[in-house]
């Protein structure tokens, strides 16, 4: 069994209004591929999905994308990853990134970005994994999704454990950082 560590990455498939959204893309990229690792991701070769994978790619990381067959042509599917797997549906699609993953990270993004997140964080609070859920919170963009879920809990409607999956950082370094910490935490348990 390969002991290459994926990380999965859900972003926008459009670059938002800030700079340093893309920078954050671009330097995520380049940080999974320098550590060895492995990119997921939705496979696209737009917004801050196509930085992450050029980012990767470049720095000369494996990556494997992840597409239903319906959005090839409105995402532009990469056709330079190392693997492309097309999907029939947009479930299959995060079952398929999921599975292949060991950690997940969050970057800025819309409504796709919030539902994959929604659905790794929600597996997690129902005990389906253990895998570590990274928001990178650049610039403040998801200071909004944090407090709703501060909300959430504050109101009765999940437990405090929950707020405890999310492991935010606010910078591509401190993502890396908080990765390999992770990932030693894993192998030192597992030894
Ligand atoms: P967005 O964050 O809205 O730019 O979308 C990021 C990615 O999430 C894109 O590849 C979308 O195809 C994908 N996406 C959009 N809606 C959904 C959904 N309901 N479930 C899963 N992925 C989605």
């Amino acid at each position: 069994m390969s002991s290459t560590k994926s990380i999965c990455v859900f972003c926008g498939a459009r670059s938002g209004l800030r700079p340093e959204y893309t920078t954050a893309a671009t330097e995520t990229g380049q940080l999974i591929a320098d550590e060895g690792w492995r990119l997921v991701y939705g496979a696209g070769d737009i917004g801050l999905m196509g930085d992450v994978a050029r980012a990767a790619k470049t720095a000369g990381g494996d990556t494997l994308g992840v597409m239903p067959m319906h959005l090839v042509n409105r995402e532009i599917a990469k056709r330079d990853l190392g693997q492309l797997i097309l999907t029939e549906t947009m479930h299959e699609r995060k079952k398929v990134m999921f599975m292949n993953c060991d950690a997940i990270v969050v970057l800025p993004g819309g409504g796709g970005s919030l539902d994959e997140f929604f659905e790794v964080l929600t597996w997690r609070q129902l005990g389906l994994h253990a895998k570590p859920i990274f928001l990178l919170d650049v610039a403040g963009y998801w200071q909004p999704l944090l407090a709703l879920l501060d909300h959430v809990i504050a109101q009765g409607f999940a437990d405090e454990t929950m707020r405890s999956y999310v492991e935010v950082v606010t910078d591509a370094p401190a993502l890396r950082v908080a990765l390999r910490k992770d990932f030693s935490r894993h192998n030192a348990s597992s030894e």
